[in-house]
């Protein structure tokens, strides 16, 4: 059974979710995972933080510029019958009653998580009524009874694995179950998310769960592409890449892939194909198992980072010291990215500053700190084994005019990585894509 993840700008428009239910009408038993119609989890979020802030007025306001009059449009386009319609209507009064009754309630972080969670509610109810209406042999399967993460927030696969199974040997012969992408639930049974763009997550934690033949992540552009196709002006997509180098690309920034989504996939080796809802006949990229020999694939950058420097006098010719600093960032939960050290500095990289202070403060006690906000990490992926020979010059000419903060070679086979400024940023992805893929772009 293969699993198909349609993404926010795919169920976008009630012509978009025609489109893509006659992509999915061939007879093959499918899983469908749905992202929230696009701009839907934008505009909750901004409800939530109104409601967080205690200004209710604002907060009813912002629901009601979401559903009035585009919510109640998008079913009267939707629906051909009678019938149809006053189902969809049904479906949107419902939400909407239920997102405003959050005035009415003390707002924190659980109703957070529960009003981000309505988008993809409301997009898989209204596609599933769509199906009900085309008479197509279609179920919905309530992500919240199978998606789950522990108490680091970790997608737990083995459970998820179990329940789907389970459910899905109860609703046999379907031709096609319809989920939704993003929301799950965590270790205390509330009602979570995976993080922005989690639908990706979703898509490859089942496909996984399942042992998919293929988990086919739909979206607005055909593939993965060779840079930042929003910064820098001419790019192209790759045809096939490993999954190695897709998890380098997501993690650094490629906004087509969730960060962490193509771990699961590669747990159990299921191909991800990346394809364009606009334009299906297009191929596309398909990560897979096969190693590239490429020596650049592709480029990806990551923003908002925040470099520290930390020096001690100690740290020369000293054990123990790295532990310690490590220790404080793994105390606050905090990912380190990149990291490189000489005689008496160290100088990492994080990427969630939410506990900055304290870990500035701890290491305060025993080091001299300096910080940087407001950088960028710029992820080259290629084939950098210790056996090749060339690629960092090339990689170092094309930058020769940005100012580079930090440098990190040889930690992965599949990546160099610099920290530059962000206001660097386009000047660096635009050089290095002509220092780069000359070859491939006047093809
Ligand atoms: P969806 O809503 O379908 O999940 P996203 O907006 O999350 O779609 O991801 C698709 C977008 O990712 C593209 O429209 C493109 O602008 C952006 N993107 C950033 N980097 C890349 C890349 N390397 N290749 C392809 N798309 C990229
Ligand atoms: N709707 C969620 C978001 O906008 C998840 C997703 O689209 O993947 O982040
Ligand atoms: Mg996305």
């Amino acid at each position: 059974m293969k699993v198909l993840k349609f993404g926010g700008t795919s169920v976008g428009k009630p012509e978009r979710m025609h489109s893509i239910a006659k992509l999915i009408s061939d007879k093959d038993q499918k899983i469908v995972v749905l992202s929230a119609v696009s701009g839907t989890t934008n505009a909750l979020v901004d409800i939530s933080a109104k409601f967080s802030k205690g200004d209710k007025a604002a907060g009813l306001k912002a629901i009601d510029d979401l559903f009035k009059p585009f919510y109640y449009d998008f079913v009267t386009a939707l629906y051909s019958t009678d019938e149809g319609k006053k189902g969809g209507k049904a479906i949107i009064d419902f939400h909407y009653t239920n997102l405003k009754a959050y005035a009415e309630k003390p707002f924190g972080e659980k109703e957070t998580k529960e009003v981000l969670a309505e988008g993809e509610l409301i997009s898989t109810k209204l596609f599933q009524e769509y199906l009900k209406e085309q008479r197509c042999n279609s179920l919905l399967l309530p992500a919240l009874d199978f998606m789950k993460t522990d108490a680091d927030s970790e997608p737990l696969l083995g459970y998820i694995e179990e329940k789907l199974t389970a459910i899905l040997k109860k609703n046999e012969g379907i031709q096609l179950y319809i989920t939704q992408g993003y929301i799950c639930r965590n270790s205390d049974g509330g009602i979570d998310n995976l993080k922005r763009g989690g639908s990706d997550y979703t898509g490859t934690l089942i496909g996984a769960a399942i042992r998919s033949e293929e988990i086919q992540i739909w979206t607005d552009i055909d593939g993965m592409h060779n840079n930042d196709p929003r910064i820098v002006k001419k790019t192209f997509p790759i045809p096939e890449i490993s999954f190695d180098e897709a998890a380098e690309l997501a993690y650094f920034g490629a906004k087509i892939l969730h960060p962490t989504c193509i771990r699961p996939a590669h747990e159990r080796k299921v191909p991800v194909r990346l394809l364009n809802t606009m334009q299906p006949e297009q191929k596309g990229t398909v990560i897979n198992s096969k190693p590239s020999d490429r020596e650049f694939t592709a480029i990806a950058a990551k923003d908002n980072i925040t470099a520290i420097k930390i020096k001690s006098v100690r740290m020369l010719n000293a054990y123990g010291f790295l532990r310690k600093v490590f220790e404080i960032f793994e105390k606050y939960k905090t990912p380190v990215d990149m990291i490189t050290t000489s005689e008496v500095a160290l100088s990492l990289t994080i990427d969630d500053d939410k506990n900055l202070d304290k870990i500035l403060g701890e290491l305060k006690e025993f080091c001299i700190v300096e910080v940087d906000k407001d950088q960028t990490i710029v992820c080259i992926v290629g084939s950098f084994g210790q056996d090749k020979t060339g690629a960092s010059i090339k990689i170092f000419e094309a930058l020769c005019a940005v100012p580079l903060r930090m440098i990190s070679y040889g930690g992965s086979n599949h990546n160099v990585s610099v920290l530059i400024k962000g206001e660097n940023k386009v000047e660096a992805l635009t050089a290095l894509n002509e220092g780069l893929f000359q070859k491939e772009l006047v093809k």
